[in-house]
């Protein structure tokens, strides 16, 4: 009798605190702001089958990957197995069906051995073989340990059980039991049954540590994750939430206080896992910068777990806030489906919304658009391009009317050399193609998508709604445009506001007019090229062959890959307004970019991305003055073939 009442009391004491502390972190994660995140339910259901029971993200970690998918699998089953070893510890029955059931028990011993391997598998993998990423902690090898002890004390309690007798009729689907009862065949009877009693207990109190130490853990995500993945963004990786912007002057948006941001960023930080994958894909942790996204959660929970009522300037260190490029890599490799760029920009919404302490050269940005209309801080006609555009004699929309593509230049190639040169290439590739197409000319504004990564929202959708304007009314329906970033913004992010097109970067324009025979590259170009992922058009919006195609179709050419290259790709540090910022410093990303660029020993450098060209060749020429590497877009390489 005493032991039912001690085994009712540590259950009452150990579950309750479960819930209680799980509740008192919904009751935080209830808090954030609103956000929809229940519309189509058959996609989330989709993505949390593939992510949560089959683990994709986890997996691409090949062996560790299958280690984890063992634990989760095992270590679900004998949650029902250990009710069963409860009723059998405390009144000798089991429940009823399942004591012989042979698919049961088959399910049982194998998930006995899942987890066993599974455990041994981690263990192994944090003491031996350890990712440079991941985080060892002592917690991380409590857990661990603790779920061995549950799951070897159920087996040998299982074991005894059966070797006693008890279990007279159990069938060779109990392989593991029948295979450790032989080791256990001579067991004295009283030795069993103390035995018996002494892994049962130690298998619920393991349990009960367990529930105690999961709320105060990183494994909280047992808890939370799943339900952080059912409810991932199902918006266009590239697009960033817009904001409803009230009438009132002067007032603030983004996250100053921990409940400013949404529920779903808050239910992010209980999700984390502290695995660091996240780290390890950022640019600027990489290069050893102050932004940390494992960081971001990481700081939120523990400052929302000790109530410190803090405001986000004086929980993140400025650099951290404005470090961030929105390459959106942490994102990508996160298997937990945690958002962090929206933090970072929602954090520099609100600086910038209450005008405190925004760094100059952001500041000079927003001074050119509101001013000239570019972050160039001139208008159109008095940057370099100006001229050179004008020379190439292409129709406004307005002067072709039915033209069937908007070439959309982009502010860069007005004010920049290299940038102007690969405009000036594709628009002469697209005129020897024959397509019909037309620009804006002086109408072209910038698109906004810089400002916005900077933090004003204000500023960028009253840039947006401009140009939606102008091109309802010029009717433009399809766009190609050089730039990345363009392309992101007027694709992922127009549609917001009512501005649907369908816009094509320039990469896969090339790669189209090739295969359909409109252009013949035929001059050879016998060069070592190596092509750098922008993130804008590869992990945003996936265009990763078309490049590769369009450089395989030139004679001569040879590919090489950079060590980080594709959906691994390294930011070249432009993105998120830092192509404006550390002009004088140097930017640490750019230069471990470069690193790479020059490790392959390519003769030329190909980007398709005018703030990379002019990030990397600056670095290039900083890092290795005398070096013979061109740096080029790729619409120039094309055009010096054909
Ligand atoms: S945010 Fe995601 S990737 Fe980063 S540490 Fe947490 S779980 Fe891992
Ligand atoms: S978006 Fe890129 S730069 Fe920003 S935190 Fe994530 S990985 Fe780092």
């Amino acid at each position: 009798m005493m032991k039912i009442i001690i085994f009712f009391l540590l259950t009452l004491f150990s579950a309750g605190y479960f819930v209680w502390a799980v509740n008192s972190r919904y009751r935080v994660i209830k808090s954030g702001r609103p956000l929809n995140r229940s519309d189509r339910p058959h996609e989330r259901w989709k993505y949390f089958c593939t992510q949560v029971l089959w683990q994709k993200k986890i997996r691409d970690f090949p062996i560790f990957g299958v280690f984890h998918l063992f634990f989760t699998w095992g270590f679900l089953v004998l949650l029902i197995s250990s009710l069963d070893m409860a009723l059998a510890g405390l009144f000798h029955v089991r429940i009823p069906f399942i004591e012989y059931n042979e698919v049961y028990l088959f399910i049982r011993d194998t998930a006995m051995a899942l987890v066993i391997v599974g455990v041994f598998g981690c263990l192994l993998r944090r003491s031996i073989k350890k990712p440079k990423w991941l985080a060892n902690n002592i917690m991380a090898y409590v857990i661990l340990l603790l779920v061995l002890v549950i799951v070897i004390s159920e087996l040998l309690f299982n074991t005894i059980y059966f070797s006693q007798g008890t279990s007279s009729g159990i069938s060779g689907a109990s392989w593991l039991v029948l295979a450790t009862s032989k080791l256990l065949k001579d067991l004295n009877f009283i030795i069993g049954y103390r035995a018996a009693e002494i892994v049962w207990w130690m298998h619920f109190l393991a349990m009960y540590s367990f529930l105690v130490i999961i709320p105060n853990s990183k494994h909280l995500h047992l808890v939370f994750a799943a339900f952080n993945t059912y409810w991932h963004s199902l918006d266009p990786k590239g697009a960033l939430l817009p904001i409803q912007l009230g009438e009132e002057k002067g007032q603030t948006y983004g996250a100053n206080k921990l409940e400013d941001f949404t529920w779903k960023q808050l239910l992010d930080v209980y999700s984390c896992v502290k695995c660091g994958r996240c780290n390890n894909r950022c640019p600027a942790q990489q290069s050893g910068e102050e932004t940390k996204p494992k960081k971001v959660n990481g700081r939120v929970r523990k400052h929302l777990e000790n109530n410190t009522k803090k405001t986000i300037g004086e929980i993140f260190e400025k650099e951290a806030i404005w470090g961030c490029t929105t390459c959106g890599g942490c994102v990508e490799a996160c298997p937990m489906s945690c958002e962090h760029t929206s933090k970072f920009i929602d954090m520099r919404r609100y600086i910038v919304s209450s005008n405190a302490n925004i760094p100059l050269e952001i500041k000079q940005v927003f001074k050119g658009i509101e001013n000239y209309g570019t972050p160039w801080g001139l208008s159109r006609n008095q940057g370099i391009g100006y001229a050179r555009i004008n020379e190439l004699g292409l129709p406004t929309l307005t002067e072709n009317p039915k033209a069937e593509y908007l070439y959309f230049v982009g502010c860069t190639a007005y004010y920049n050399e290299s940038a102007l040169k690969a405009a000036v290439a594709f628009a002469r590739i697209l005129k020897s193609a024959g397509v019909n197409f037309a620009i804006l000319g002086e109408d072209e504004g910038c698109c906004g998508e810089t400002v916005r990564r900077m933090g004003n929202e204000l500023l960028f959708q009253t840039m947006a709604k401009k140009n939606i304007t102008l091109f309802g009314n010029l009717g433009v329906k399809k766009i190609i445009t050089i730039c990345p970033h363009c392309l992101n913004t007027l694709q992922n992010e127009y549609s917001q506001f009512g501005g649907e097109y369908e816009v094509i970067p320039h990469v896969a324009f090339l790669e189209n007019l090739l295969s359909r025979g409109k252009l013949k590259p035929l001059n050879n170009q016998p060069e070592l090229v190596t092509f750098h992922d922008s993130c804008y058009l590869g992990r945003y919006n996936g265009f990763y062959n078309q490049p590769r195609e369009v450089l395989q179709a030139i004679p001569g050419v040879s590919l090489t890959e950079m060590s980080r290259t594709k959906e691994s790709s390294f930011c070249c540090g432009a993105g998120g307004g830092r192509f404006w910022m550390n002009a004088e410093t140097g930017n640490a990303i750019s230069i471990n970019r470069t690193y790479e660029v020059l490790a392959t020993g390519a003769k030329v450098l190909c980007t398709s991305c005018p703030y990379c060209q002019i990030i990397l060749k600056e670095e290039i020429q900083r890092i290795d003055p005398d070096r013979e590497l061109i740096i080029m877009d790729i619409a120039e390489i094309l055009e010096a073939s054909l």
